[in-house]
């Protein structure tokens, strides 16, 4: 079966990417499916300013560009596209691209996890016309504006600092009366004289024809409606973890996280290994991704070895 590889890693954030290094430096000669838009949630940040090693911080996606320089240096393969099927039924595993079938006798999976939106249609209907999951990407887009930032979490409040150098106004709204954002977050959101908080307010419509004009809310606490004039909408409100491959396959928790058992990035199938944001509904950090993406590599490399100790 000379065409079986010994491992494919699904999905290149940290989490993938270092687990490919590792494999990579383990002679593994891994094979990576970093779908089409690779590098994950870091290629849609700004700063990263807790990424050890990295004194005056740096931008997500240079994080990301030198992760995959190093993945590459040491042999690892891509494929530039996204992962359509898998069958763990049986060994060795399989993974479809298209029509492309790939076989390998063990995968890592680091797929990551997707922002959660408001499920409005309005936000739906004007994604990308002044509504946005990615203020790197899009707050330039609005200077000199007042614009809107939904969530109350450390995503949110990151956000609304970041918009505040291109914005005049941020509008922070958030659902209850307090933020659920680490202090340091919140207290430079509120030191900042350049973000309005909007506290217990949802955001009922997304109001525009053709591009964000502003937003109807709501006073959870008076009940009281009023529009709010902005020319953009973030939404920073979590993220869901993207396994939706994996239903059926592997053991999942309810709310769609990959199990790992045992202190280990084991999931349910044997040879099938877990890591990053797709596990990790706790910490959800690049350092933390990348550290349990090593892990995988690890325990990947160990149990490839017993299976051949196995076979002697
Ligand atoms: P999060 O901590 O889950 O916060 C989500 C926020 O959105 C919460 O305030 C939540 O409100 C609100 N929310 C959820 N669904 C909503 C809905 N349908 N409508 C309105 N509001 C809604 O998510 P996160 O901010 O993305 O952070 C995720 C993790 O990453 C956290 O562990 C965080 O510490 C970490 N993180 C760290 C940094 C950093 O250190 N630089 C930056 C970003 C994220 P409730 O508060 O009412 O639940």
């Amino acid at each position: 079966m000379s065409d079986v590889r010994d491992v494919i890693i699904i999905g290149s954030g940290p989490a993938g990417l270092t687990a490919a290094i590792y494999a990579a430096r383990a002679n593994l000669a891994p094979l990576m499916i970093e779908g089409v838009t690779w590098g994950g949630q870091l290629q849609l940040t700004t700063e990263v300013e807790n990424f050890p090693g990295f004194v005056d911080g740096i931008m997500g996606p240079e994080l990301m560009q030198t992760l995959r320089d190093q993945a590459a240096r040491f042999g690892t393969e891509f494929v530039t596209d996204n992962v359509d099927r898998v069958d763990f039924s049986a060994r060795p595993f399989r993974v479809w691209v298209g029509d492309r079938e790939f076989r390998s006798h063990s995968v890592i999976i680091s797929t990551g996890a997707t922002a959660k939106m408001l499920d409005l249609p309005s936000e739906q209907r004007l994604l990308g016309h002044g509504v946005s999951t990615c203020a790197t990407c899009d707050g330039f887009f609005f200077r000199g504006q007042e614009i809107a930032v939904v969530g109350g979490g450390d995503s949110a409040v990151e956000e609304a600092n970041f918009l505040t150098r291109f914005a005049s106004t941020v509008h922070l709204i958030h659902r209850r009366d307090s933020l659920r954002a680490s202090k340091i977050m919140a207290d430079r959101a509120a030191a900042n004289p350049k973000i309005t908080f909007h506290w217990n307010t949802v955001v009922d419509e997304v109001l525009g024809d053709g591009r964000v004009e502003g937003l109807a809310l709501t006073d959870t606490t008076t009940g009281v409606s009023s529009t709010l004039p902005v020319g953009a909408l973030f939404v920073a409100i979590g993220h869901d973890p993207n396994s939706s491959l994996f239903t059926g396959q592997l053991a999942l928790d309810e709310n769609g996280y990959l199990l790992t058992s045992g202190g280990s990035t084991s999931t349910s199938i044997e040879g099938v290994f877990g890591s990053g944001d797709v596990v990790d509904h706790v910490y959800r950090q690049a350092i933390t991704a990348a550290g349990s993406g090593c892990q995988a590599a690890i325990d990947c490399e160990r149990w490839l070895e017993s299976q051949h100790a196995g076979a002697h």
